[in-house]
């Protein structure tokens, strides 16, 4: 396993008292696999993913990957917040060299991973442009081609698909499902959105209310093989949102 999160607990303290955020989470994610989180809004998705970037400090239990316990962030993973956080004054290609810009080890190979990045997926020809420019899409593939620049092993994702409308939004998680899959990572996935979840990954984690814990896991063995677009044409689609929908616990109170 490359990821493992052991009955991790997190409260936050505020002003106004205890958050209790994340109570006993324990999951796993192998190498390769692309696994999606769904659960309420304000249930401890973001919190999930910020105690794996190694960002929040849990308040009991382990988040471990590569079986090394994580205490702070490390270059194994890398991790795309909710907003694309693209600096809108500087340009594509300032933008997708920040990391390299900062680390001054291996600046040549990172400008040079960036470039051949930026070919690859058709993004050369905006590297003088500034976000701005840019649709949605392509910022959004920016973002990830940013983070592809510093050889994470694990991408984790916050529900990068959230503030595009419903068409392009299914455009822009095929792409960035496609690159990610040719990269050969491996992939965490934030959403609230089950036909999100269903038409990209190899499993979804279910997670409940907040205090957020795990209400069930769906292994999708029967789309896993199939690109997004073709998965939801599938008789199995439908099945497997509805299981889903079931346990989301949003319907009730
Ligand atoms: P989600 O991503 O599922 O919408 P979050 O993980 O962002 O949920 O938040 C879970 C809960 O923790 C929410 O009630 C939120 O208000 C609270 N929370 C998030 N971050 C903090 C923080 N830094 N301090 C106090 N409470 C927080
Ligand atoms: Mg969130």
């Amino acid at each position: 396993m490359i990821v493992t999160v052991e009955h991790l607990d997190l409260t936050y303290q505020s002003p106004d008292g205890e958050v209790e955020a994340l109570r006993d989470v324990s999951l796993s994610v192998a190498e390769g696999e692309f696994v999606s989180i769904v659960g309420p809004s304000g249930c401890g998705k973001s919190t999930l993913l910020s105690a794996i970037a190694g960002l929040e400090k849990p308040s009991a239990g382990t988040v471990a990957v590569d079986g090394e316990v994580v205490t702070a962030p490390s270059p194994k993973i890398g991790y795309m917040p909710q907003k694309d956080q693209l600096f809108p004054w500087r340009t594509i290609w300032a933008n997708v060299t920040l990391g390299t810009e900062l680390r001054r080890e291996g600046r040549r190979e990172g400008q040079a991973r960036a470039r051949e990045l930026l070919e690859r997926y058709g993004l050369q020809e905006f590297a003088k442009k500034t976000p701005g420019q840019l649709s949605g899409g392509m910022r959004q593939r920016c973002a990830l081609i940013r983070t592809l620049v510093t050889e994470p092993k694990i991408l984790l994702l916050d529900e990068p698909f959230s503030a595009l409308d419903y068409q392009t939004r299914l455009t822009v998680s095929a792409d960035i499902y496609a690159i990610i899959r040719r990269e050969g990572k491996t992939a965490l996935l934030v959403t609230h959105d089950i036909s999100e979840s269903v038409s990209l990954s190899d499993r979804v984690i279910v997670l409940s209310r907040r205090p957020a814990t795990v209400r069930a896991v769906h292994d999708l063995a029967e789309l896993r093989s199939l690109p997004p677009m073709e998965r939801r044409d599938h008789p199995a689609f439908r099945r497997y949102f509805n299981d889903i929908w079931k346990e989301l616990d949003v319907h009730a109170g």
